[in-house]
């Protein structure tokens, strides 16, 4: 297999759903299947907001204030970024596009706005939108992660149905329901898409030399 003409034969997938259907949780199982086997990286956010007990900067997100927001917006550093909730959250361009040119697929954890922004820039990125199974299965997961305070729970929930109303611009749309079986359905879209046939005519382009030969 060649490793010189990989040029962007990477996917950006975008995966968005309202706080508490359980997008973290099947992100970091998708990111631990063999599958997944370092050809699948999650983006790091840059956000403005603060720090909840167990994340680590740097990993779970990249946490500035909001003059460093500012200046990377004036750089034109992000591919994306929108104000959630009270604070800023923006994906960095550099470090998407030198995975993206390696062959590397790209998961963003962003919400609609950002969404939108990666559609007109990268219309092959494949966008996935993840639904909790109730309301009140949403409330019981939104209560049930005792890291924000009662406002904070109301605010989203209310934030969760107004993100809900734009699931009909997404390509899939998943209800994680039972956690395996959403973790397959979104494995299987991913599988997919890596075996798109222009991307795979980029990252084979030796084997379909050699194939092809007459
Ligand atoms: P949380 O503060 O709970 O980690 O995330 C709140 C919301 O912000 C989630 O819906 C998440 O998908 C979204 N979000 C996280 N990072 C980004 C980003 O870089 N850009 C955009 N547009 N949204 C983001």
């Amino acid at each position: 297999m060649g490793t010189t003409h990989m040029a962007h034969c990477g996917t950006l997938f975008i995966i968005s759903s309202p706080s508490g259907a359980g997008k973290s949780s099947l992100i970091k199982a998708l990111l631990e299947r063999p599958s997944a086997d370092g050809k699948l990286q999650v983006s790091v956010s840059h956000t403005t907001r603060a720090e909840r007990p167990g994340e680590v900067d740097g990993i779970h997100y990249h946490f500035i204030d909001q003059p460093e927001f500012k200046a990377l917006i004036e750089r034109g550093a992000f591919y994306e970024w929108a104000e959630v909730f009270g604070n800023y959250y923006g994906t960095s361009r550099e470090w998407i596009d030198e995975q993206l040119a390696q062959g590397i697929d790209i998961l963003l954890d962003i919400d609609w706005q950002g969404a939108r922004q990666i559609r007109a820039q990268s219309p092959s990125a494949k966008s996935i939108f993840i639904l909790p199974p109730s309301r009140i299965e949403l409330e019981r997961r939104l209560n049930a992660r005792q890291q924000d305070s009662a406002e904070v729970i109301k605010g989203r929930m209310d934030k969760a149905v107004s993100e809900m109303s734009h699931y009909n611009e997404y390509d899939y749309l998943l209800v994680n329901d039972h956690f395996d079986q959403a973790l397959n359905r979104l494995s299987a879209i991913i599988e997919a898409e890596r075996a798109n046939t222009d991307k795979q005519a980029i990252r084979y382009q030796d084997l379909l030399c050699g194939l092809l030969a007459e």
